[in-house]
């Protein structure tokens, strides 16, 4: 059972199948000093949206960003409640409170740790604006069920698809099924820019002109002193856009080498104490993170620690128990808080070997013999 070390995430591996590209993109903005839009973000958010399936896409300076963007050109804030999973990353809950809105955190399905339509339809009230639904981990929830949910009471959409790059349920790509989506390109990310950078897509072009608006000052589009609205910088670099094109075309192998990883993991955690998410057969997701939940974890940290095997928490702390969002914590949510004490997010990327998740299971199964199996609630 004793072997190399595996790392938690591998980007030096990615970058270097697509060095030589990068280094041109480099030599030719440093040469025309185009640092800010151009040609770069035109050409990256025309390709993302292609990519997605939507009208159109707006580079922004990051992820939370953009959800607090799309949030604001639909026009909701003060006095407006916005439903959201209580098992997700604190910008998704951080965007509704800048906005001016207040979260309605609703707990997540046992088995895939995801909203569902039932719970976001029981959370819905007259102050409701809008639910952001979380591809969280890199999986789809029923967006056919939430979308019916949406259309029936007039609510607004919204994925945050920061996880979930190429992700599909049914035909559709993540990013095509709300009013609009938000994504990160944080480097760690499926598709991840050099830096901070992030992306709206929506098929509302004028939503998107909003969002554009918004993001440069609230000036008005095509002028250059006449401003709307007081807005915000958050604008994506040529740099980044460039670094993203290229590797925007690499997105789909990527994803399914993630894929692949993600069966054998499945595969070799069968029947053991180590429980891996539910995956319904109508979604693809794109395993942004791999996600394992056991008994004792500190005992598992302690012996992934020993072996020299990475491994991340995505996330220990819910966020309705972190100090500024428990105020509105309105009800116990017992799935995400038990979540928050299994899991383990293990070594997931690319071009990660048999051999490594071979080697990680070895020792996720040693460290949890003598568990339950199976420790289904
Ligand atoms: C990364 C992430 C964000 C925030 O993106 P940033 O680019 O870091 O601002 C939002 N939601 C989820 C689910 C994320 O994973």
């Amino acid at each position: 059972m004793t072997g190399a070390p595996v790392p938690f995430l591998d980007l030096a591996a990615q970058h270097a199948e697509v060095r030589a590209e990068l280094d041109g993109a480099w030599a030719d903005i440093t040469a025309t000093n185009g640092f800010i839009g151009g040609p770069h973000v035109a050409a990256f958010e025309a390709a993302f949206a292609g990519y997605c399936g939507t009208r159109t896409c707006v580079g922004v300076g990051n992820g939370t960003d953009a959800l607090e963007l799309i949030l604001r050109a639909l026009g909701i804030g003060t006095g407006d409640e916005v439903v959201v999973p209580a098992n997700t990353f604190v910008a998704t809950v951080e965007a509704i409170v800048t906005a001016g809105a207040t979260p309605v955190f609703v707990d997540v399905d046992d088995d895939t740790l995801l909203v569902t339509a039932d719970a976001i339809a029981a959370a819905i009230g007259p102050r409701t604006a809008a639910a952001i639904v979380v591809h969280l981990y890199g999986q789809m929830p029923d967006m056919d069920a939430i979308g019916a949910v949406a259309e029936r009471t007039g609510i607004a959409l919204v994925e945050d698809a920061a996880q979930a790059h190429g992700a599909r349920w049914l035909e559709r790509r993540a990013g095509a099924y709300g009013r609009a989506a938000a994504f990160s390109f944080y480097p760690g990310k499926n598709l991840g820019a050099f830096g901070d950078a992030g992306a709206i897509t929506t098929d509302d072009i004028e939503l998107a002109d909003s969002i554009r608006s918004l993001a440069d000052h609230g000036r008005r589009l095509d002028t250059r002193h006449e401003h709307d609205a007081s807005g915000r910088n958050s604008r994506l670099d040529a740099l980044q856009a460039a670094v993203l094109s290229i590797k925007l075309k690499r997105l789909d192998e990527w994803n399914s080498a993630r894929r692949g990883a993600a069966d054998e993991y499945r595969k070799r955690l069968d029947q053991t104490p180590c429980r891996v998410l539910g995956r319904d057969p109508r979604s693809v997701p794109v395993h942004h993170l791999e996600i394992v939940r056991v008994p004792d974890r500190p005992r598992v940290l302690g012996v992934l620690d020993a072996h020299g095997i990475g491994w991340g928490l995505h996330y220990p702390i819910p966020v309705h128990r972190q100090p500024p969002f428990a105020q509105f914590a309105r009800e116990p949510y017992p799935v995400t808080e038990r979540a928050a004490q299994e899991i383990v997010s293990v070594p997931m990327f690319p071009t990660i070997t048999s051999r490594e998740i071979e080697q990680v299971c070895d020792v996720l199964v040693a460290a949890t013999q003598g568990s339950a199996s199976g420790t289904r609630s």
